[in-house]
């Protein structure tokens, strides 16, 4: 395995480019914090990712602005309608045969955050972060009216467990891919030998100072300044840790 060496000789080229993120949500206070702090705000600031927050509410029927009601057939809770997401869709110029948009832009995605979505990982993170548009919707309530699927490309989960929504789920999406827009962080190589990333193997344990803590060393062989030997034991201690917490990733 030849993958952690020369790291520093790795070479990409960040070519500058904006993709562009609109989030329908009933909750757009949410987005607040999250985006306006650390690596996702310098990416917005060095124009490589232009993300809008959409308040669904905007395309409700009525001025007290409905956005949901009572499922038919009955049971609990209230159903995101579809009218609204339509003509919100609609409104921001979404590539879908089944709405009435004249300009489509190209290499886009409508993505529902649903916990029966596809299960989101580091490869779709990667493959998402080559798009120009993507158009993610947050559901509420007890979800959406499913005559929804038809405007979607896909429906994304971000695991096994129910939240109160998807805007937690969508900025899980968002900061996953916008870091890997190229440029967006600073070293390029910062993201190849992650977890997940083009190798199945988790991460290797990380130190930095002080080199003795209440007793506790660092690694004598990652002050041994060889880079072939730190390497070795970087490769033995990722397949030690993912044996022991992600045996899967090995099958
Ligand atoms: N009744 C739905 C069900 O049983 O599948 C759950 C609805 S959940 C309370 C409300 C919204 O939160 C969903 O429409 C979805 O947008 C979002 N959500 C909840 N859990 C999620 C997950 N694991 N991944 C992605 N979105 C999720």
């Amino acid at each position: 395995m030849t993958f952690f060496l020369n790291i520093s000789l790795l070479k990409t080229k960040t070519k500058k480019y904006s993709m562009k993120i609109d989030i329908l949500t009933l909750f757009p206070g949410m987005f607040d914090g999250p985006f306006a702090e650390s690596i996702i705000r310098r990416a917005q600031d060095k124009s490589l990712v232009e993300i809008n927050i959409h308040n669904l509410r905007k395309w409700a029927k009525d001025k007290r602005g409905t956005v949901d009601d009572r499922p038919y057939g009955g049971g609990a809770g209230m159903v995101m309608m579809i009218e609204p997401i339509t003509k919100a869709l609609e409104s921001l110029k979404v590539k879908s045969q089944k709405l009435n948009v004249k300009s489509k832009k190209k290499n886009s995605k409508v993505v529902l955050l649903s916990p029966r979505g596809k299960v989101w990982n580091q490869k779709m993170a990667n493959d998402y972060s080559k798009l120009d548009h993507l158009i993610l919707i947050c559901g509420h309530y007890e979800g959406i009216d499913e005559r929804v699927k038809q405007l979607l490309d896909e429906e994304v989960s971000i695991g096994d467990y129910i939240l109160t929504g998807g805007e937690i789920p969508t900025m899980v999406l968002v900061d996953s891919l916008v870091r890997l827009i190229p440029g967006v962080l600073e070293k390029s190589d910062a993201t190849k030998n992650e977890s997940f990333s083009n190798i199945q193997l988790l991460e290797y344990p990380q130190y930095t100072r002080p080199e003795n803590f209440q007793g506790q060393k660092v690694p004598k062989i990652l002050l041994s300044g060889d880079p072939k030997k730190i390497n070795k034991w970087r490769e033995k201690e990722a397949l030690k840790i993912t044996k022991k917490n992600r045996p899967d990733l090995l099958k």
